[in-house]
C-alpha cells in the first residue's frame, strides 16, 4: 500500500479547515416582487446579513475568504483550490467541499457548466499539469486514478458502477481509509477523466429525478488519487488523495409545513452533514480531544483527508434572496466561528430612520419582548417605511412564525457556545426567557381554547335546540377576542364571560354527548355528567383552532420527536416509533398527519384510531 506522507510534526498537529464563502448573484424571478438581497459582502473577508432580531442591525461575519457575486469560477479556483493541489503530488491528502442550501450554487461551484467550468474540471486539469511538469524531473513515476461515489442515506454507492450495493469503509494499519470494492479507474488525460466522469454524473442526475430530489440530499464525492513511485530501489510509493465534494443541501429538509423544529434534530436529517459540522467545528476550535469522524459515513470516509496533515477548504455557498434567509443564516453560523452585531441598517433607504427609537425598540424587545414577534413594536415605528416596502423588516413577516423563531433562537444558542463566556451566559438567559415566554403564550392559547370549549358546552346544554348552522364559527370568535382594541392576554382566559356576550347563533353546536370521551372526561366535567362513546365525526365536534393546534403538536412530535417522545404518543410502541424514525430518515418529514399511513403497518383505520386517541389524550393534558 502506498504511504501517505505527513509533514514533520504533523502527527500531533490538526489542520484547520479553511472557510471561504461564496455569494451567488441575485436571481429574483421576473414575476416575483423584487425584494433585494438580505446579505452582502463588505470586502474580501467580511460580509453582513440583516439581523433577524432587529432589521435595523446587521450581523457581520469574518471568513478566510469571501467571494462576492461577481467572482468568477477562475477566481474561486485560483484563490481557494489551486494552492492546495501541489500537496497531492507530494503524498498528502486534501479535500474541497461545497456546503450550503440547495439553490445557493454548490454544483455551480464544484461542477459549473461548459461555459463556466467549476472547481472539479479545473482541479483535475491542474493535477495533470502538475504531474506533467513533475514528470520531467528525475526519480518518480506518477499515476492518476479516479473514483466517484455518492453517500445517500448513509449508504456508500459507486457512481462508476451503477447498481452497486452499499460499500464498506475500512482503515488500514497506516490509518489510510479504503473502500474495498469501489471502482478505481486510472486516467491518462483530462479527456479520459471526462469520458468516465460525465456518464457517471448523468447516472446521478437520472436517479435524482426518480428519487425525489435525491441529488440535493446526497453527497457526491469525486476522488482523485495520485500515486508516485520511485524508479529505483526501494521503489518507494506515496499516495495523495484529493476529495472534491458536492455536499447535500444544508437546508432543513423537514421544514416545510412544520412547526417548532429543533436544530439538533434538523441536523440529524442528514447524519453525514450534521457530523461534518461537528468535525469541522472540533478541528477549527483546536480544542477537541476526539474528532467525531466515526459518527457518519462521510466523515469516516474523509477521515484521512480532513484535519491531521490534510489540506481542506470548505466553500460555503449562499444565496442573497430573502427566501433563503434562514438557510443562509444557519450556513453562515455553521461556517463562522465569530460574528459581530453591528448597529447599522442594512439598506440605504433605512438610513433615514432615526437611530434612537430603533434602539429603544430593540431594548424593549430584549427585556420583555416576545420571541415570536420581534418586530412588532418596530413595525409600528417604521410603518411609513414599510408601506413603500423599503424596510428590511417588511421581509421578515414569514419568519415571524414560532417555528422559525424557535429555530433561530436555537441556532443562536448553539452559536453562543463558541463565544465569550460572560456574553454567552447573558445571551443564553435572554434566549431562554424568550423561549419560556413563547411557551407560556402557547400554554395560554391552549387554556383559552379549552375554556372556550367548556363554555360552549355549557352554553350548549342550555340551548340544546339551537340551530347548528354556525358549527364552525369558533375561529372568528377567538380572533375577535384577540384583536380587541385593548388586548389583555392575562384576562383572556375568562372565557365564559366573553362567550356569553356573543350571539348564541355563533356558538358551535357541540353536543357534549359526542364530543368528549374517556380521557378527556377525566379532566373536563361533562355538563350531563356522562361518558359517551365517541362516534365518527368526533373531530368536527371540536373547536377547530384547538384541534388544529393539537394536530400541529402531534405533527411536530412525529417530525422531530426522539424515540422516547414518539413512544409517548398514544398507540405508538417501540416498533412503530422506530418505523417512524426510519421513515423520517428516508423521506424527511411528514408534511401532514395523513402521511403517517405511508409508514409500514399504519393503515387508514389505525391512523384514525391513532388520531382520535392522541387528540383526546392531548386535550386531557
Ligand atoms: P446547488 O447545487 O447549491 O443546489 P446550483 O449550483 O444548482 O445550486 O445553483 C442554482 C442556480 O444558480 C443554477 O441555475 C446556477 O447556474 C446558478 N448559480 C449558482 N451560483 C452562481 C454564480 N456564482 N453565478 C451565476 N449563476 C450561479
Ligand atoms: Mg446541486
Amino acid at each position: 500500500m502506498a504511504q501517505r506522507v505527513a509533514p514533520d510534526g504533523a502527527n500531533k498537529k490538526t489542520s484547520r479547515v479553511r472557510v471561504a464563502v461564496r455569494l451567488r448573484p441575485y436571481m429574483g424571478k421576473q414575476d416575483e416582487k423584487d425584494e433585494g438581497p438580505c446579505v452582502r459582502g463588505l470586502d474580501s473577508q467580511n460580509l453582513e446579513i440583516i439581523n433577524w432580531r432587529n432589521a435595523m442591525e446587521t450581523v457581520k461575519y469574518h471568513f478566510d475568504v469571501f467571494h462576492g457575486e461577481q467572482t468568477t469560477q477562475q477566481e474561486v479556483f485560483l484563490s481557494s483550490v489551486k494552492p492546495i493541489l501541489p500537496h497531492i503530488l507530494g503524498g498528502q491528502n486534501a479535500s474541497v467541499f461545497a456546503y450550503g442550501p440547495t439553490g445557493a450554487g454548490k454544483t455551480h461551484t464544484m461542477l459549473g457548466s461548459s461555459e463556466q467550468p467549476g472547481v472539479i474540471p479545473r482541479a483535475v486539469r491542474e493535477v495533470f499539469n502538475l504531474v506533467k511538469a513533475k514528470d520531467e524531473e528525475e526519480g518518480w513515476d506518477y499515476s492518476i486514478g479516479m473514483s466517484y461515489l455518492e453517500i445517500y442515506n448513509e449508504k456508500v454507492l459507486d457512481l462508476l458502477s451503477p447498481g452497486s450495493q452499499d460499500l464498506p469503509i475500512r482503515e488500514d494499519k497506516d490509518k489510510n481509509i479504503l473502500i474495498p470494492g469501489l471502482t478505481h479507474t486510472t486516467i491518462s488525460s483530462f479527456s479520459d477523466f471526462d469520458k468516465h466522469f460525465i456518464p457517471a454524473s448523468l447516472n446521478r442526475t437520472t436517479a435524482s429525478t426518480k428519487l425525489n430530489h435525491r441529488s440535493s440530499r446526497s453527497h457526491a464525492i469525486l476522488l482523485i488519487k495520485v500515486v508516485r513511485t520511485l524508479h529505483a530501489f526501494p521503489y518507494r510509493q506515496q499516495t495523495g488523495k484529493l476529495y472534491l465534494v458536492d455536499l447535500a443541501g444544508s437546508e432543513d429538509n423537514r421544514r416545510t409545513g412544520n412547526k417548532g423544529i429543533r436544530l439538533k434534530e434538523s441536523g440529524a436529517i442528514n447524519l453525514s452533514l450534521f457530523t461534518l459540522s461537528k468535525v469541522v467545528d472540533s478541528l477549527n476550535s483546536g480544542t477537541a480531544i476526539r474528532v467525531p469522524y466515526r459518527d457518519s459515513k462521510l466523515t469516516r470516509l474523509l477521515q484521512d483527508s480532513l484535519g491531521g496533515s490534510a489540506h481542506s477548504v470548505m466553500i460555503t455557498n449562499i444565496a442573497p434572496e430573502y427566501k433563503y434567509y434562514f438557510d443562509t443564516f444557519s450556513a453562515l453560523n455553521f461556517a463562522a466561528k465569530s460574528k459581530l452585531i453591528v448597529n447599522k441598517p442594512f439598506t440605504q433607504e433605512t438610513v433615514a430612520v432615526p437611530v434612537l427609537p430603533v434602539k429603544r425598540a430593540r431594548e424593549n424587545h430584549e427585556v420583555g419582548g416576545s420571541g415570536t414577534e420581534p418586530h412588532k413594536k418596530k413595525q409600528k415605528e417604521e410603518k411609513k417605511i414599510e408601506e413603500d416596502g423599503s424596510s428590511p423588516s417588511a421581509h421578515f413577516d414569514r419568519l415571524a412564525e414560532p417555528s422559525v423563531m424557535d429555530r433561530l433562537i436555537a441556532l443562536e444558542k448553539l452559536m453562543m457556545s463558541c463565544q465569550d463566556k460572560n456574553r454567552l451566559d447573558m445571551l443564553k438567559d435572554v434566549a431562554q426567557s424568550r423561549k419560556e415566554i413563547q411557551e407560556l403564550k402557547e400554554r395560554q392559547r391552549e387554556f383559552e381554547s379549552k375554556a372556550l370549549l367548556l363554555s360552549r358546552l355549557a352554553g350548549d346544554k342550555v340551548n340544546v335546540k339551537q340551530d347548528p348552522v354556525f358549527k364552525n364559527s369558533t375561529a372568528p370568535l377567538q380572533r375577535k377576542q384577540t384583536s380587541a382594541t385593548k388586548p389583555n392576554k392575562q384576562q383572556a382566559v375568562v372565557q365564559p364571560l366573553q362567550v356569553s356576550s356573543q350571539p348564541l347563533q355563533q356558538l358551535a353546536n357541540i353536543k357534549p354527548s359526542v364530543c368528549i370521551k374517556k380521557k378527556l372526561s377525566d379532566h373536563i366535567e361533562l355538563p350531563d355528567g356522562k361518558e359517551n362513546a365517541v362516534e365518527s365525526g368526533w373531530e368536527s365536534q371540536l373547536n377547530t383552532s384547538l384541534l388544529e393546534q393539537l394536530r400541529q403538536k402531534i405533527l411536530q412530535i412525529l417530525n422531530t420527536g426522539s424515540l422516547k417522545e414518539l413512544k409517548g404518543l398514544q398507540q405508538i410502541g417501540d416498533k412503530k416509533a422506530k418505523l417512524i424514525l426510519g421513515w423520517r430518515e428516508i423521506n424527511g418529514h411528514f408534511t401532514k398527519l395523513e402521511d403517517l399511513v405511508k409508514v409500514e403497518g399504519m393503515t387508514d383505520k389505525r391512523f384514525s384510531s391513532f388520531m382520535k386517541a392522541n387528540i383526546l389524550s392531548a386535550m386531557g393534558k
